[in-house]
């Protein structure tokens, strides 16, 4: 294993060691003994214990970091990363929160990439999973490891479209945890940017007598006893990036562009799978609704205060309804795997499939809006998050579609725009190959403000 700085790829970096060695016959086969452990624990049991294993390359970012900048942006503060291997070339970043491209590039400390354990052990029992990260050989030879998600499986059929990845016809269900680790933020509403002294917001009341205010990290309404039916919306609206902290904000829909690969020069895609979450507390019996448009149709949550019980509808027609709890909670609602979803507290409330060709396509610059009718209520730490856009474009074209072999797994990197993954291997991944699984270690860094 030889250290590896190649920053085009995903490799991980494999650090010396120098075993104790003292002599006399005791500490001699003390000695063997550590080293034989030593030895037996990296074949089989766990790697990156005692010799640091990390990731030098991009591919695998949100959830694994390479080498990379940290970037606190001068208009709204949130965090992000630039990759060592994308630095950009005009001197200036654009926060990927609010678009400002206020940020000056000073490469001053690389931070080094997430340190990994390679787990053995599980795989001398079971294949590896879907969406698990692994760490294999380098399929085309380098002298190398290379950290990578498992997508299909021996013997199945990849298809990728509209950055969707599908196994023989049909996309696969991630859990909440997969969806985060993958996610990428939007917007989050506790960065704003701060033009003439007042705290800019993305999310605006819909009318100018609103009772929506804003308050600092959320939104406020109180409790309309004159108009009881009326309903207030507050809705986010998407802008693109802007041009100089003067500039003027353009409405737009999401896209597929990512702050980490400054020089990446490519087409942009319009992501339609996006995730709205944030705090909820109430007071009193009203609704709260809210309204989640993609590219082909409106879903509207509704929660009533006094049944406790959330609904979900198309136009008229009913999806499904579920209980949600009574305290104050967080909330995830969103679109991801041809499915939408509502998740309190972490834990799984309502999903409700979407029928062949109802997925959602194409996409609009105000995905999300919030709607009070008779409620008291503060909601705050609104975050929007979009899912991976798995290309077939960059960083070279493919085709899209694969057949799996016998013993073949089809492995992607998270970060696809850069990744060089199976899509672009000219020789297949086998079983062989895979050397364990891959574990972020805590001590790692954080990758944005969240
Ligand atoms: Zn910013």
């Amino acid at each position: 294993m030889t250290a590896n700085s190649d920053p085009s790829g995903d490799a991980l970096q494999i650090s010396g060691y120098r075993a104790p060695w003292r002599l006399g016959r005791n500490t001699f086969i003390t000695a063997t003994i550590a080293a034989t452990l030593v030895w037996f624990t990296r074949q089989f049991v766990i790697e990156g214990w005692l010799v640091p294993v990390r990731v030098s390359g991009a591919s695998m970012a949100p959830s694994l970091l390479g080498e990379h900048y940290q970037i606190e942006c001068v208009e709204c503060g949130f965090e992000f990363v630039v990759a060592n291997s994308e630095p950009p070339r005009t001197g200036f970043v654009r926060c990927p929160n609010c678009s400002s491209e206020g940020n000056a590039f000073a490469p001053s400390t690389v931070r080094r990439g997430d340190r990994v354990w390679i787990e053995k052990w599980p795989l001398l029992f079971r294949s590896p999973r879907r969406w698990e990260a692994v760490v294999v050989d380098d399929p085309d030879g380098a002298e190398r490891f290379v950290v990578i998600r498992v997508v299909g499986l021996p013997g199945e059929t990849v298809q990728i479209i509209d950055g969707d990845v599908r196994v023989n016809g049909h996309t696969v269900p991630r859990s909440l945890g997969r969806q985060r680790q993958m996610a990428w933020v939007v917007n989050d509403d506790r960065y704003r940017r701060t033009l003439a002294g007042h705290a800019v917001s993305r999310w605006r009341p819909a009318r100018p007598d609103s009772r929506w205010h804003i308050v600092p990290h959320g939104f406020e309404i109180a409790n309309p006893k004159d108009q009881p039916d009326r309903v207030d919306w507050l809705v986010y609206q998407h802008v693109a990036a802007v041009t100089g902290s003067l500039g003027k904000p353009v409405e737009n829909v999401v896209l597929d562009d990512i702050a980490l690969n400054q020089t990446a020069r490519r087409t942009l895609h319009t992501v339609s799978d996006l995730a709205l979450s944030g705090h909820c507390q109430t007071s009193g019996v009203g609704q709260l609704m809210v309204r989640h448009e993609t590219g082909n149709g409106v879903r509207l949550w509704t929660f009533d205060f006094s049944s406790h019980e959330v609904t979900l509808r198309s136009q008229a027609e009913v999806l499904g309804s579920a209980a949600f709890p009574r305290q104050p909670f967080r909330f995830r609602i969103g679109s991801c795997d041809g499915e939408a979803g509502l998740w309190i507290d972490d834990q799984v409330v309502l999903v409700h499939p979407f029928a062949p060709g109802e997925a959602p396509g194409g996409g609009t610059s105000r995905p999300f809006a919030l709607g009070s009718r008779a409620l008291q209520a503060t909601m705050g730490e609104l975050c929007i998050e979009r899912d991976t856009y798995v290309t077939v474009d960059s960083p070279r074209p493919v085709e899209g579609s694969w057949q799996l072999g016998d013993d073949e797994f089809f492995l992607l990197g998270d970060n696809s725009p850069v990744s060089h993954d199976s899509r672009h291997w000219s020789n297949p991944v086998r079983r062989r190959h895979v050397r364990g699984i891959a574990r972020r270690r805590a001590s790692s860094s954080v990758f944005g403000n969240r």
